[in-house]
């Protein structure tokens, strides 16, 4: 895999009938002549995206990655060594800021490394895996521009939809979600961590949950889209093959599912 070359990973989903074909969904690495949806880019929106569309069993579905298959990547899936994985040609982009005039003072040419993956599951493949939506702020902002649909209200039923948090209080709660595919956990405690939060206390920050849509006065122990069994939640890999039952792909490829 060299740095510059294109790879398409094409990822040919289908399903047959239930008795056409004992195994329902399919990857093939030759290409159609034509699909009902091509998706280009892996990353985490390309796989989410193929695996709700593949939902309904009569599409198919071109999924194409620039990237390698991360399952040559073992450092992709032990969370721990996600730093490992930046300034990898083989699975980053290798992109810089522009050089800066007040920031990265210390980098070569006042050029920040900006890491984004290329790779399957995209930057969630190089992730911290912390669970922290975006701003409210940022989404009514962008409706106010025009994007109608996108208000903080409109898009929290799907952040709710898709998490399944374990932590019992915010589970019970009004905005969090309990029974979607992505697990969202608290992170291990360690005593840093709680000295930071009381640090934060003492400036003046809420002790609360920075995804209840006050994420700019609150500190939290962060929470991880990683089970409470230690499993990763990634949206990369490979879609899951060899169902018995036919059943949406998912860009999952980690052994540990
Ligand atoms: C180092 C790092 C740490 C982060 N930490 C967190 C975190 O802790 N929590 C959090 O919520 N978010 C975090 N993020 C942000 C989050 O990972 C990204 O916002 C998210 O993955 C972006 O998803 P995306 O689908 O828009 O793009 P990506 O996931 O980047 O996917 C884009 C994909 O498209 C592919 N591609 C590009 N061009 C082409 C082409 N022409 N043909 C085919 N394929 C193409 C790319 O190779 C890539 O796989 C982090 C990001 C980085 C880089």
């Amino acid at each position: 895999m060299t740095l510059v070359a294109l790879i398409a990973y094409a990822v040919h989903i289908w399903y047959h009938g239930p008795t056409a074909n004992p195994l329902p969904t399919k990857i093939q690495m030759t290409l159609d002549k034509e699909y009902d949806y091509i998706i280009v880019g892996a990353g985490s929106a390309g796989c989410v995206l193929a695996n709700r569309l593949s939902e309904d069993e009569h599409k198919s579905i071109l999924l194409l990655e620039s990237g390698p298959d991360d399952a040559g990547y073992s450092d992709i899936h032990v969370p721990a060594q996600v730093h490992s994985l930046f300034n990898n040609p083989e699975v980053d982009w290798m992109y810089k800021t522009t050089p800066q005039a007040q920031a990265c003072l210390s980098m070569e040419n006042k050029q920040c490394v900006w890491p984004r993956g290329k790779v399957l599951g995209g930057s969630s493949s190089l992730n911290a895996m912390v669970y922290i939506r975006g701003s409210p702020y940022d989404f009514d902002r962008w409706e106010d521009m025009g994007a109608k649909g996108w208000s903080y209200k409109d898009v929290l039923p799907y952040f709710k939809k898709s998490e399944l948090n374990d932590n019992p209080s915010f589970a019970a709660g009004e905005d969090h979600g309990a029974n979607g595919p992505l697990q969202v956990s608290d992170a291990i405690h360690v005593d840093l961590g709680s000295n930071y939060i009381k640090a934060g206390k003492e400036l003046g920050f809420d002790v609360g949950d920075v995804n209840s849509g006050r994420q700019e006065s609150t500190i939290m122990r962060t929470q991880l889209t990683v089970g409470r069994d230690g499993v990763p939640q990634y949206s990369h890999g490979v879609p899951e093959t060899r169902t018995a039952s036919p059943k949406p792909a998912r860009c999952y490829n980690d052994p540990r599912h």
